[in-house]
């Protein structure tokens, strides 16, 4: 047996310094499957478990910089979980309180650990954005009623995607050592391709190509791919993911965007499945997005080449839908897990 390597950085002072430095995972059978080196950061490492605790650190910095919010103030976001939960997290951290507001279509999961995290979280009717009873509006307008409160606004405020420029990126290409050749990732603000791409076509000369991951029900997909605002598919599984409109994080790099991949929800379900069974991680389902998008950009660009993806976060959030038979079949999705892969449906 060879010695294990050590590689570990200095003390961090508390939680917000332990944020980001994520290892990039080798797929080991995906990678032997495709000819390619399909790589994964580990973003479900983060000490909040997702690749949003990134986001949620430069955002409050980023109201704390423009005299937005002073000591004991809060934070108030719409957000369909994961960057509630790394917001609670820097908000104890930091002394602040945090107020949620998300779709009543999340997972339990996730409520729960907002609310033992301390957030005040108030689930409101999923509807459109252009719905005035939209979650962000909603947050938004009650940040406005309060002294020493920010929105936060993760969907429009760029430095959520300066958080990927300035750490995401540059830790892919320094783990990658400038041999990296593509990186795919799926959106919500899309914060993380924005910037992910950014930082990596800047230290590569324009030479990653850059793949944007969509799943049903999203128009960016089509919107890369015609040009037209037009959803392709109805819905998806992928909680967190999948956009109605280009967000002000995503509008700038848009067009750095070599090209798109569609991913339906039997690809995402399969994956999760399989990287759990193949490479023993547990991980949510636009993980598995992100790793069949991976995979389909390994097909186009054949074999030979290292390709980066994101592991969002892990499966804890949403064992008892992903898991669950009868919540699989509801979304007729139980007969896409290969056979030799149902026993791991146990809820
Ligand atoms: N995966 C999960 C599980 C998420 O919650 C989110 C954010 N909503 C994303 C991916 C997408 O990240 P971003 O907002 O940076 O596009």
């Amino acid at each position: 047996m060879s010695a294990p390597v050590i590689s570990v950085g200095r003390v961090v002072r508390g939680f917000t310094q332990a944020i980001g430095n994520t290892p990039l995972i080798r797929l080991n059978r995906l990678s032997e499957e495709t000819g390619c080196e399909i790589l994964g950061k580990a973003e479900f490492m983060n000490p909040g478990g997702s690749v949003k605790d990134r986001a949620a650190l430069y955002v409050v910095q980023d109201a704390e910089r423009r005299g937005l919010l002073k000591p004991g103030g809060t934070v108030v976001e719409g957000t369909a979980g994961n960057t509630g939960i790394g917001l609670a997290h820097v908000c104890r951290a930091k002394g602040y309180k945090c107020v949620i507001y998300m779709p009543n279509t999340q997972s339990k999961e996730k409520i729960d650990l907002l609310r033992m995290l301390g957030a005040d979280v108030r689930p409101v009717p999923a509807v459109p954005f252009t719905d005035p009873a939209n979650y962000n509006h909603q947050a938004r307008e009650f940040a406005a009623t309060l002294d020493n409160a920010v929105w936060t606004n993760q969907f429009d405020n760029t430095a959520n995607r300066q958080a990927h420029i300035e750490t995401t990126g540059p830790e892919i290409w320094a783990q990658t050592q400038g041999r990296l050749d593509a990186f795919t990732c799926a959106t919500g603000t899309g914060g993380t391709l924005a910037g992910t791409a950014r930082a990596l076509k800047d230290a590569s000369g324009g030479r990653v190509k850059v793949f944007l991951a969509d799943p049903p029900g999203s128009v960016l997909y089509a919107l890369k791919k015609t040009g037209a605002l037009e959803r392709t598919g109805a819905g998806s599984i992928t909680e967190g993911i999948g956009q109605g409109r280009l967000t002000d994080n995503l509008a700038p790099d848009f067009e750095l965007l070599d090209d798109a991949v569609h991913v339906p929800d039997e690809a995402s379900i399969e994956m999760v499945y399989r990287l759990l069974d193949e490479e023993g991680l547990f991980v949510g389902a636009s993980s598995a997005l992100n790793v069949a998008a991976a995979v389909q950009v390994a097909k186009i660009l054949g074999p030979g080449k290292t390709i980066a993806t994101i592991i969002c976060d892990g499966a804890y959030r949403y064992q008892s839908r992903l898991f669950s038979k009868a919540w699989l079949e509801s979304k007729g999705l139980l007969s896409a897990i290969p056979a030799h892969l149902q026993r791991y449906v146990s809820l």
